[in-house]
This record gives C-alpha cells, sequence and structure tokens, in this order.
C-alpha cells in the first residue's frame, strides 16, 4: 500500500508562491504546478550552480532521482514562459530542513528534533540532563504542510 518514500529535502518555502504573466486575467490563465522539490531542485543546480551530484546529495536522493526533478522543474517553467501560464508553486513530495539540533555533554551524544516536538528532558543515550541546544541546525525535518505527502523517516544522523 505504502509506496516507497524518497526523502527530498528543501532549505526553504518560495518567498512567493505564485508567478503569473501580465495582461491576462486569471480567469482565462491555464497555470503549472511546480512542487516545492522541484522549485529547490531548482534553486540549488540554477540559481548555486551546484553539480547535480551535490545538488542530489543536499536533497538527499539519487542523483537520477534528482536529474528527474530537475528536468521536470524546466519542462514546466519552459512551458509556462514559451506558452504564457501561470506558475504555481506548492506541494510535492519534500521535507523541511529545519531541525533543533541538541547535544549532550556528558557522553557528547547529538540527535536532532524537528520543530514543535517539545525540548528532550534527558540524552536519550545516557539519560543525562545535562543536555543543551547545539547550534548547527540542520537536517530533514518532516513537514505536514501542503496536500499531505511527507511520509517517512528521514533525518537519521547528518554528518
Ligand atoms: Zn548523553
Amino acid at each position: 500500500m505504502t509506496r516507497p518514500f524518497k526523502c527530498r529535502c528543501i532549505k526553504s518555502e518560495p518567498q512567493i508562491g505564485y508567478f503569473k504573466p501580465r495582461g491576462i486575467p486569471l480567469t482565462s490563465l491555464e497555470e503549472v504546478n511546480l512542487t516545492l522539490d522541484e522549485f529547490e531542485a531548482i534553486r540549488l543546480a540554477d540559481l548555486e550552480g551546484l553539480y547535480q551530484e551535490e545538488a542530489a546529495e543536499k536533497m538527499k536522493v539519487s542523483r537520477q532521482t534528482f536529474g528527474n526533478i530537475i528536468n521536470s522543474a524546466h519542462n514546466k517553467i519552459a512551458e509556462a514562459i514559451i506558452n504564457a501560464k501561470a506558475i504555481k508553486i506548492e506541494g510535492g513530495v519534500y521535507k523541511m530542513t529545519n531541525m533543533r539540533k541538541f547535544k549532550c555533554s556528558d557522553c557528547n551524544h547529538s540527535w536532532e528534533l524537528p520543530y514543535g516536538t517539545g525540548r528532550p528532558q534527558v540524552c536519550p543515550e545516557c539519560k543525562s540532563k545535562n543536555i543543551h541546544r547545539a547550534e548547527e541546525d540542520r537536517g530533514c525535518a518532516r513537514t505536514n504542510r501542503s496536500s499531505g505527502y511527507g511520509r517517512g523517516k528521514c533525518g537519521r544522523a547528518i554528518k
């Protein structure tokens, strides 16, 4: 039943979720739906200029999967520009990479929790209460936004 889930980690959501061609009323516009993972792929590969290997690594997908995502993104953007369609940016299978990172001062264990789960009381390794928030906030968090995608586990052990 459950399809295998590929975590597509994204760093940020777009500031603007909708682009439309000037001079065409919304009612007569067709739109393409760029998903947030496609948006992130564009950001990494086209804006930041990363190689696909690096960008794939950042999104925690295979290079081939990244290739598929970016191809799809390019197609949609091309279609919007060439055929004067609006671009709606939302949905997709992705996770936000905003995590809180904690560290245990006693055993040096560090771990991450997504936002909204509350602060841990003890270290999961040694049960020490001597834990603190680590500065570096990275990793993959589950997100419940958009169209209900985003199931699965991700974000274990970030280097
Ligand atoms: Zn500990």
